[in-house]
């Protein structure tokens, strides 16, 4: 028998806070982590005294104070707040929608004349119901920002034309009769001190926890799954059914990371591109994260991809397709009742980092009481 209580598969947010409670309520957890690094997709990386967000930006943001004093817990948190702006053929708007964006695309000043003016743009649809992403961002926004600022990206994005994808992707946009570029409305938002990976370290710095990277579950499953009581699975849900019912579907994404000999490329952590000319859909620069002075820079550029065997599954892509056939493997999941399946792609649900916390700790409830 072996001498754990559980053995976690993937040591991100959802491996890492479940380790944590386990252990620190006397369980003995093993970790295994098939990338050569802990943390998932919230690991950061210091070069050159910059914090690079390996898989993507990271902010932090939640209302629930409880979130907010655990993930504090580990590390110190900045005041960033996030405020991306767009790049359409050179031209810079604010994000989220505000009264800057429709200053700058208009000249309106109040927010009645920006009223007035998304609801003219709307009339093209004669008040007929939306059927598709591209009617629903009109009947939201109007004609001039859905060309501009959501039409190509979000071809980028999918993959696919905003014609053919389904309204309910954008049921609410954010659009804020404010001059208020942060773009989210929750009460508490950061970027930590020193970066994520630091959290899953002292998360995972237990006695009762033992971590392994380079080391893949399904190398191994039939061993693992004899010698382990309880297993705690946070890879993809499809993959431990061996696709037996078929293929979720995934975006990915690519990045290509540079260090510029420059103090400041782009002024601002995160520039999302609109237009459909440029291939990527945001160039992020890490050092506004956090607020940097270093002499360099870093800078990724961040590509969306169709997701093929052995790329990193990003997104789920939660169309009532996927949505169905994610429903049936949950179905298989109950019948397994050693295992347990979480975070994003356990539970093939895009997840932010405050709600995969909140999920991990209420399966440490569940299970441990
Ligand atoms: C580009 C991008 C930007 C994001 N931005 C934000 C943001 O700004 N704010 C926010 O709150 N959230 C953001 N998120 C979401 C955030 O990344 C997730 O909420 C969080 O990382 C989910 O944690 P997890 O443990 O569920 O998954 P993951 O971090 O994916 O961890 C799963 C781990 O399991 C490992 N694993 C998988 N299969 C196996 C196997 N067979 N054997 C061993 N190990 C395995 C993987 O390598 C991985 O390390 C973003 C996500 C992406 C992709």
């Amino acid at each position: 028998m072996s001498q754990y209580d559980y053995l976690v598969v993937g040591s991100g947010l959802f491996g890492a806070v479940f380790a944590h409670e386990a252990a620190k309520a006397g369980k003995k957890v093993k970790v295994i982590e098939k990338r050569e690094h802990i943390a998932g997709n919230i690991y950061t990386k210091e070069v050159e005294g910059i914090q690079v967000h390996q898989y993507g930006a990271h902010i932090f943001h939640t209302s629930d104070k409880e979130i907010w004093d655990y993930i504090n817990q580990f590390a110190e948190f900045n005041r960033y707040t996030n405020s991306p702006v767009a790049n359409y053929k050179g031209d810079i708007y604010n994000l989220p929608f505000n009264m800057n964006t429709f200053n700058k695309l208009w000249g309106v000043v109040t927010p009645a004349e920006a009223q007035a003016k998304i609801e003219e743009q709307k009339a093209v649809l004669n008040g007929k119901t939306p059927e598709n992403l591209e009617e629903q961002a009109i009947s939201l926004v109007g004609t001039d920002i859905y060309q501009k600022l959501i039409k190509d990206y979000t071809m980028k994005q999918w993959g696919k034309e905003c014609t053919e994808l389904p309204a309910f992707i954008i049921r609410r946009l954010p659009v804020r009769f404010t001059y208020d570029n942060n773009y989210f409305n929750d009460t508490y938002q950061g970027i930590p001190i020193g970066g994520y990976t630091q959290i899953v370290e002292k998360m995972l710095d237990h006695d009762n926890i033992d971590v392994e990277v380079n080391v893949d579950f399904f190398a191994n499953k039939e061993a693992y799954m004899a010698e382990f009581p309880k297993i705690v699975f946070t890879g993809m849900i499809d993959q431990f059914f061996n696709y037996e019912l078929g293929e979720l579907e995934y975006r990915s994404l690519r990045f290509e990371t540079e260090t510029l000999d420059m103090e400041n490329y782009q002024g601002n952590a995160v520039v999302n591109y609109t237009d459909a000319e440029t291939p990527y859909t945001r160039i992020i620069e890490h050092k506004h994260f956090e607020f940097g002075q270093q002499e360099k820079t870093i800078i990724t550029k961040e590509y969306s991809k169709t997701w093929a065997k052995g790329d990193e599954p990003y997104y789920p892509v939660n169309n009532d397709r996927n949505n169905k056939l994610y429903k049936a493997y949950k179905n298989l999941a109950a019948q397994e009742d050693k295992v347990i399946f979480g975070g994003r792609l356990g539970h093939y649900r895009y997840y932010d980092m405050h709600q995969v916390i909140a999920a991990a700790l209420q399966c440490v409830k569940n299970e441990l009481g």
